[in-house]
């Protein structure tokens, strides 16, 4: 009774924002344990929700329990043995008046088996699976055993299931959740509602301090869609929280200085010397980063624009304003194959304007190395184009204007930022100019990119046929080889790209030199060529320009072909083993083809058996060439962190928020934000400690 009371006069003293070390039972190692999940304090207990729900309130007959889903079930023991299937296996089988079930344990030990008495009353929770054979079983639930009559009674409310880490239970997690409820029960209504009440009333939000204990601890009869539909409002605020991060962010960047740059003369020279004139809509962006430069805000700018659609001199042209301007350029690329290409294309282009270009890559000389570091630390103007060359720490950049990263998702989110902050301060940033050729979806660019600006090249400057698509099954390799066959009558190429069957490059080599081998025994005495990462790079640039001048008539490549490259005589793109390959990088795969005037094909040859989101993804890339549209499908498929690139797919997911689900909530957010309803900086302050949405960006910006 004492204790109870002294738990209550305890919890009594503390508020939302106490440290979890003032609840029983945390001391420093529980603590940091907890802070690994990002629970610091009793609110971040409150807001840390459930990720699912366990229904341990009834016990379900052991005849009426379905296939698949979790039960509770209580029988007595009938017979506890163990037999050997493999190794031992404890079988436990039970009844009550409907039926027969059987506890199987692969992992026991023999007090267990001791403790599973026949004629005791046993209680489980888990699913249940057919065997084939006329009883079902449960595969290691978890269990109590009772003596007769003495059954504990059933919990009232559905059990959550939170995230855990190492050294924290849920049980203990339970424990805290308790807690804090109990915190929340007792705290001032300003303490937990934030957001002002003319908006609360507006949107009807529910108060929280109601329905934060039923999505911790449901009542059965609510339903799993009333629950979340709870989490919606919490959604919300969550999302507001964010946008008044990004406007934050925003404006941190607007106070800093950047160099302020003018289109010049050398911009006019430029576009003389270019044998075509820029497409109206590279124009309209061209215009738009002009605008950002001229301003003297460090721009913080995404370029996308489908492949082909001419970023290359776009960038080129901003390029020639920095430098005019006294300043340099940096230039990066993911991958050396890329950073060449550009790099050709630049020489080609500056060189006759006296504008030096260097190239930087890791296998650069070193003598050759030391004079560029030797060059880029002068003051003269320039462009530099390198790969993760570029942001190594020995590296000075002097009189860095702006960074161009090209294909930006392919960074990590840390390598781009040691680029973008080379020579930087407080006061003074770098322009930022990134560039993608993977559509970002309207709802990533409200958020997760919330904090750039984005321009668009709508259409591609010549107006490519669509490339034809179709998806056919591994078994009919005879077929696609005979289409080959017809596409080398017409005097026309072939890529072929090997499955992705491991990250590492040389099993992914051993792999394609497989394939390469068996189709030059199917294709008799055509020419076939092999590109893979582990080539260096002067041979995969013979292979490649073998390729252009069609020394080479099937080129067997890994996915190193993904970027950039150009052979508009290569109408058809095999895409061996698409399956196992993102829908973005599906779609620049075949924008590898159809780059000339003529019809462009691709085959997707899939393996044995398709999963249902696998053949999902096929048939969106064989209905579909619109990269918008790609893009918005592989965010509903894959989710955002994976669809941002695996680089960042250790990013911070949101605490409630979900960017398909919750598409329509962002909007609101975003006005809301704007508005002058949130006036006080002390309610959006407490909205940013309650949400955390920095923690989102850490890795994004
Ligand atoms: P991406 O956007 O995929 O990087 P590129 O910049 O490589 O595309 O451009 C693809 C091709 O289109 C290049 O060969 C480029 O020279 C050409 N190109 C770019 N702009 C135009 C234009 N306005 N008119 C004609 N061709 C263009
Ligand atoms: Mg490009």
């Amino acid at each position: 009774m004492r204790g109870r009371t002294g738990l209550t006069d305890q919890l009594n003293k503390l508020n939302l924002i106490s440290s979890v070390t003032e609840l029983p039972g945390v001391g420093p190692n529980i603590k940091s344990k907890l802070m690994k999940l990002g629970i610091n304090t009793v609110q971040d207990l409150l807001f840390q929700l459930p990720i699912k729900y366990q229904n341990r309130t009834k016990i379900t007959q052991i005849n009426e329990s379905t296939f698949a889903e979790e039960v509770q079930v209580e029988g007595t023991i009938i017979s506890t043995k163990t037999i050997y299937r493999g190794r031992q296996n404890l079988i436990c089988e039970i009844e009550d008046n409907s039926g027969q079930l059987i506890l199987r344990f692969i992992n026991f030990n023999f007090s267990q088996k001791r403790q599973l008495q026949e004629g005791k009353l046993i209680r489980c929770f888990g699913s249940v699976r057919t065997t084939g054979r006329n009883v079902n079983e449960m595969i290691h639930p978890e269990y109590k055993i009772y003596s007769e009559g003495c059954s504990s009674p059933l919990p009232n409310r559905l059990s959550p299931i939170y995230p855990l880490t190492a050294g924290i239970s849920q049980r203990m997690l339970i424990k805290l959740k308790k807690y804090a409820l109990a915190i929340l029960d007792l705290c001032e209504e300003e303490e937990i509602e934030l957001l002002p009440l003319e908006i609360r009333e507006k949107y009807q939000l529910q108060n929280i301090n109601k329905i934060l204990p039923e999505i911790h601890f449901p009542r059965p009869h609510l339903g799993i869609d009333r629950v979340n539909s709870l989490k919606r409002d919490l959604a919300f605020e969550e999302l507001l929280a964010q946008q008044i991060h990004i406007n934050k962010l925003k404006s941190k960047t607007r106070k800093k200085k950047s160099v302020i740059v003018k289109p010049g003369a050398l911009r006019a020279k430029f576009l003389k010397i270019l044998d075509f004139s820029l497409t109206r809509s590279q124009i309209d962006v061209v215009k738009e980063i002009d605008c950002d430069l001229s301003s003297g805000v460090p721009m913080q700018r995404i370029l996308q624009g489908d492949v082909g659609s001419g970023k290359t001199v776009v960038a080129a042209a901003i390029a020639l304003n920095i430098i005019e301007e006294g300043f340099k350029v940096a230039l990066m690329a993911p991958t050396e194959l890329l950073a060449e290409q550009h790099y050709k294309t630049f020489k080609n282009w500056l060189n006759k304007l006296n504008i030096d270009v260097y190239l930087l890559l890791g296998k650069t000389q070193r003598t050759n190395r030391d004079q560029i570091y030797t060059i880029l630390k002068d003051e003269k103007p320039l462009i530099v184009i390198g790969t993760h060359t570029l942001f190594q720490e020995a590296l000075i950049i002097e009189k860095l204007g702006l960074c161009i990263i090209d294909e930006q998702h392919r960074f990590g989110v840390q390598q781009r930022k040691k680029l973008e902050q080379k020579g930087c301060s407080d006061i003074w940033q770098n322009h930022v100019l990134m560039m993608s050729a993977t559509p970002i979806p309207r709802t990533l660019s409200l958020t997760i990119f919330g904090a750039l600006d984005i321009s668009t090249i709508k259409r591609s400057p010549i107006e490519r046929k669509q490339v034809i698509t179709s998806v056919v099954q591994g078994q009919r390799r005879e077929e696609v080889v005979n289409r080959i066959n017809s596409i080398f009558q017409l005097g026309q190429q072939v890529f072929w790209v090997c499955p992705l069957i491991d990250a590492d490059a040389s099993i992914q080599k051993k792999a394609a030199s497989l394939i390469a081998e068996d189709l030059s025994k199917r294709l008799g005495k055509s020419k076939i060529g092999l590109l893979h990462g582990k080539m260096d790079n002067l041979t995969k640039e013979i292979i490649m320009s073998d390729f252009l001048e069609r020394k080479i008539d099937l080129l067997v490549a890994t996915t190193v072909i993904e970027v950039g490259i150009d052979v508009p005589n290569a109408t058809l793109i095999v895409i061996d083993g698409p399956e196992n390959m993102g829908l973005a990088q599906l779609h620049q795969l075949r924008g590898r083809v159809g780059r000339g005037s003529k019809q462009g094909f691709c085959i997707l040859l899939y393996g044995e058996k398709l999963s249902a989101n696998g053949r999902k993804k096929l048939e969106i890339l064989r209905d579909s060439t619109d990269g918008f549209y790609i893009a918005e499908k592989d965010l509903e498929i894959r989710g955002p962190g994976q669809l941002l690139g695996k680089q960042q797919s250790g990013l911070p997911t949101y605490k409630i928020a979900d960017l398909v689900r919750d598409n329509l909530l962002i909007e609101r957010a975003i006005k809301i934000s704007r508005s002058e309803i949130i006036k006080d900086n002390a309610t959006k302050t407490k909205l940013l400690k309650r949400w955390k949405p920095d923690e989102l960006y850490l890795n994004t910006f």
